[in-house]
């Protein structure tokens, strides 16, 4: 081969890259995330939630993954492989192969031996320890894998955000008591923090419930912060309480009610649909109103009491009531067989002795109330709690609204959307009591290991990037997790200096580590242009005839639009220090 052929092959030039933008926005795609990655050439769908990650989308996504295994390894954690394929054993022995339900993808073999795909690895990873720890000596261990995981989302959609196949760093810390697994959980959330602010998002972490992973101790969620965010968080505006909508615990407030002086009556409501509805054939306020609602948790069934103008937070009634693998509202004939009413006429008046009534704790505080009366088109009125109706058991059971004190210090609380990419729990023991993972102590005494998980979604955190970081013309990659940092166009292909020039700025560039490709196609200017700007290159040089004869070229930043003249000599130098400076931090 000759030395220009040679020359030629290791840049990399956009007319060679698989790097198919689009002008038109994909009909499937919802969120900005999803049809930037499309359109800027970065992922392909292969099947509903499953896609190929083209070379640039790739680079993001092993960015991601360095910035994580930096991390991970700096506080102590050992990178492991477990097998994506995990024997229903294991999952039985947890208990887990039941309650996971439909999400987990299960699967046989040719021997007919069930098997899953793991969407987590908290079997497998403490099947290891149990066989490999035997005393405190090894005690603690940090160990992580980067792998993707499998879950059969009931909506993938969103692209990389919500995927049936994603890429997850999953650590699992191994401790011999809670004061060790709190240290590791306070090293683990702090190098979330500095994944997440080395990554270049704004992000919050925020108190979380731990959900079906389980766990008695705390979890964290680390959101960042998107308007398009799933989640909703809240923040206080005077200290840096902030918690998961669903998590954030309330204080009950009493509403100004007057208790009634006479009995309780049944009135007639004809029509009346809704809480709106009712509010206002009474012409009573909706803080006035008791919604009941029938629940049914697995195979039980529970009357829920909130005030009208509240909404019920499932996750806190489902944590009141023990944990059920599926709580939902009771279906109509469930409801005419128990109440002998409709849904819309529910209320605890009169219910049958074996009912349980979970109230939210404001109900207790009304002195009077509006309720259904398990009468088609009837309600009572001036109905006293604890007294017209039996309460059971009182909870914290609805969402906190914006504006509300905060429980820490009082000041309102703010509300912002948040997209979850990452979360860190403390487990305790299920899985290792469950599993057997024990350890002996110095004194020989066999103890349960105590266990702690910490999740990152990879992909996902491309999309959260891209939801932060964007405008009408494309993608603003931060620059770490940038494709490639820099993008030479050459304005003119038919100039011999400007693409010679182009060819020595591009191999210099490379030799102070800059990560660059070349624009060398046969393309107008302006394409050239609108390609960078969608793909998100955050330098951009251009070589154009006219500046090029003064010795000049173009340096353009993506992020602020900035662009100015500099001296050919003097480029790959100035554009090393910009790059620089931004990777510091
Ligand atoms: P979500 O509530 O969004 O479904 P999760 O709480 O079930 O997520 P975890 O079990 O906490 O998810 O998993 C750890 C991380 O993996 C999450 O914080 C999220 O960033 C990522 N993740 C979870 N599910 C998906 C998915 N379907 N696609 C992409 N990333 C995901
Ligand atoms: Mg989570």
């Amino acid at each position: 081969m000759n030395d220009k052929i040679m020359k030629g092959m290791d840049i990399m030039r956009v007319s060679q890259l698989l790097n198919p933008t689009l002008r038109e926005v994909p009909a499937e795609a919802e969120i900005i995330s999803h049809k930037l990655m499309l359109r800027a050439g970065l992922i392909r769908k292969s099947a509903s939630g499953l896609y190929t990650y083209l070379p640039l989308g790739l680079r993001v996504l092993r960015k991601i993954e360095s910035i994580v295994r930096e991390e991970m390894d700096a506080k102590g954690g050992q990178e492991v492989l477990m097998p994506i394929m995990q024997p229903a054993e294991l999952w039985k022995e947890s208990g887990r192969w039941d309650v996971y339900g439909a999400e987990l993808f299960r699967l046989k073999d040719r021997h007919n031996r069930e098997f899953c795909l793991g969407p987590t690895h908290e079997e497998i990873i403490t099947d290891l320890v149990r066989g490999e720890i035997r005393s405190y000596k090894q005690l603690p261990v940090l160990l992580y894998q980067i792998q993707n995981k499998y879950r059969d989302e009931r909506r993938p959609r969103f692209g990389l955000m919500r995927g049936r196949e994603f890429v997850m760093k999953d650590l699992y810390s191994f401790d011999r008591d809670e004061a060790g697994l709190h240290e590791n959980y306070v090293k683990m959330y702090d190098a979330y923090c500095r994944i997440f602010s080395r990554c270049g998002l704004t992000y919050r972490p925020v108190e979380a419930d731990p959900g079906a992973i389980g766990g008695t101790g705390g979890s964290h969620e680390f959101m960042v912060l998107a308007d398009s965010g799933e989640n909703s968080v809240v923040y206080c505006s005077g200290c840096d309480y902030a918690a998961n909508m669903e998590k954030s615990e309330c204080r009950p407030q009493a509403t100004e009610d007057t208790a009634p002086e006479g009995q309780r009556a049944l009135v007639p409501t004809p029509g009346v649909k809704s809480i709106d509805d009712l509010s206002k054939f009474l012409a009573v306020p909706k803080s006035s109103l008791v919604k009941s609602l029938l629940y049914q948790g697995d195979e039980k069934t529970f009357l829920v009491l909130i005030r009208g103008d509240r909404t019920l937070n499932e996750i806190k009634l489902n944590n009141a009531l023990g944990g059920f693998i599926s709580l939902q509202l009771a279906a109509p004939e469930l409801v005419e067989n128990i109440l002998g009413c409709g849904p819309g006429s529910v209320g605890p008046v009169g219910v049958p002795e074996g009912l349980m009534v979970i109230a939210d704790a404001e109900v207790p505080l009304m002195k009077r109330a509006v309720c259904g009366a398990n009468k088609a088109e009837h309600h009572y009125v001036d109905a006293i709690p604890g007294q017209d109706f039996r309460i059971d058991q009182v909870h914290d059971l609805r969402m906190v609204e914006p504006g509300e004190e905060c429980l820490k210090c009082g000041a309102p609380l703010k509300e912002a959307r948040g997209i979850e990419v990452g979360q860190v729990f403390k487990l305790g023991t299920k899985y290792s009591k469950a599993l057997g993972a024990n350890y002996l102590d110095e004194n020989g005494v066999e103890k349960s290991c105590v266990m702690g998980c910490y999740g990152v979604g990879v992909s996902r955190t491309i999309a959260a990037a891209i939801e932060q970081n964007h405008d009408d013309n494309g993608i603003i990659w931060p620059m770490p997790i940038a494709p490639y940092h820099c993008i030479i166009v050459t304005a003119s292909t038919k100039d011999a200096l400007v693409v010679e020039t182009a060819d020595k700025l591009y191999q210099e560039l490379k030799n102070l580590g800059v990560e660059v490709v070349l624009d060398d196609r046969d393309e107008r200017a302006g394409v050239k242009f609108k390609d960078a700007d969608l793909v998100g290159y955050p330098l951009r040089v251009t070589l154009g005839s006219k500046t090029l004869a003064n010795g000049q070229v173009e340096l353009r930043e993506r992020k602020t639009g900035e662009t100015h003249l500099v001296q050919v000599a003097d480029l790959a130098q100035q554009v090393k220090e910009i790059i620089d400076k931004a990777l510091l931090c």
